[in-house]
């Protein structure tokens, strides 16, 4: 028997191919795709089709690659947080924030996370499944249909390394570029990375001016390999190095990401450091605020400490800013919710 197919699974060019296959013309493909991004679920409603064509379409496909499965909202309105469950009963986790500029959603790339990084709850338990392009995508288009507004947009920033699932991160974000589907910019996507360096380089070739975002988080190899495993194979020397290449190619700005933990990271010293190793680049330097992980031994740093690291960054000259906490009150931390799912 034939492998159902998933619809959001699909490019515009792997559409096309199974219109043909169907004995259908090939603008049917740009009218499957519309309707999959307007989120019509049931084939049926799909109008401009034949009815015997929507039905050997649905004897072939599906439309849902994952349904909500839990929404916590925040108080204060500016966040939603999403369990979503997937076809094979795995469960993942994407953020809804509502800022000014527009709404954002921020994506889980992996069912869980292999890279073991000291501070971060969807790595407790390991990795069990890279997800499709199709299943990214449908986290977004399922958040669209909840909150009736369209996303502007996207972080891969969730549970998961996206570089660690590269060829699906990359399609997933040429899918959001497709302007019959969400014609989202390439300049409205970010892709945050532990910092797998030889993919770093391959991101800088594909032609996506999209944001990078590393996360740094220690101005030095010593801090940086207590926090993240990842580092004991590139070093921070081997990132700049990278970025720089990055910022070359794309001519982007490269941010990065700076979580801030009492005594471990966030000392004065540490922001001369810190200042020194990103001297000269065209970059942006992201402080956030911990939220506490349970089980975890780190404490956030205090609102003075934090504001005392941006004002050295910002004297030394490096663009800087301090990320608005959205939510706490909904386990803001990455992870955290899936992670607390998971162990009930
Ligand atoms: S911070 Fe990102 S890369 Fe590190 S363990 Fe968590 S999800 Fe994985």
């Amino acid at each position: 028997m034939e492998q159902p197919i998933a619809l959001k699974d699909m490019s515009m060019d792997d559409m096309s191919k199974l219109v043909q296959q169907l004995g259908q013309p090939a603008y049917r493909a740009q009218q499957i795709f519309s309707w999959v991004y307007k989120g019509v679920d049931d084939i049926d409603e799909m109008s401009d089709l034949p009815a015997d064509f929507r039905k050997r379409l649905k004897e072939r496909c599906y439309t849902d690659s994952c349904r909500i499965y839990k929404r916590q909202q925040s108080e204060d309105g500016s966040a939603i947080k999403y369990l979503f469950l997937l076809k094979d009963g795995n469960i993942i986790e994407s953020v809804l924030m509502l800022y000014e500029y527009g709404n954002s959603v921020c994506v889980s790339s992996q069912v869980g996370c292999r890279m073991g990084c000291a501070f971060c709850a969807s790595t407790i338990k390991g990795i069990k499944r890279n997800l499709t392009k199709g299943e990214m995508v449908d986290q977004i288009l399922r958040i669209q249909q909840d909150v009736g507004r369209k996303i502007s947009h996207v972080v891969l920033m969730g549970s998961g390394e996206p570089l660690d699932n590269y060829e699906q991160s990359i399609a997933f974000m040429r899918l959001l570029h497709e302007p019959k589907g969400l014609n989202i910019s390439y300049r409205n996507m970010t892709l945050s990375t532990c910092g797998l360096v030889p993919r770093i380089y391959d991101l800088a070739k594909e032609g996506m001016p999209i944001t990078l975002a590393v996360s740094l988080h220690a101005p030095n190899d010593d801090i940086r390999r207590q926090l993240i495993p990842m580092s004991k194979v590139y070093s921070i020397d081997d990132i700049i190095k990278a970025c720089n290449y990055y910022i070359e190619k794309t001519g982007r700005r490269v941010t990065f990401e700076y979580i801030m933990l009492k005594d471990i990271n966030d000392r004065v010293e540490h922001a001369y450091m810190l200042a020194d190793v990103l001297k000269g680049m065209i970059c942006h330097v992201n402080l956030i605020p911990f939220n506490n992980v349970e089980g975890c031994e780190f404490q956030p740093s205090s609102q003075k400490q934090i504001e005392h690291f941006y004002g050295i960054l910002n004297k030394k000259g490096i663009p800087v800013s301090i990320r608005r906490r959205l939510g706490t009150d909904i386990d803001a931390a990455c992870g955290q919710l899936r992670r607390r799912f998971v162990d009930e």
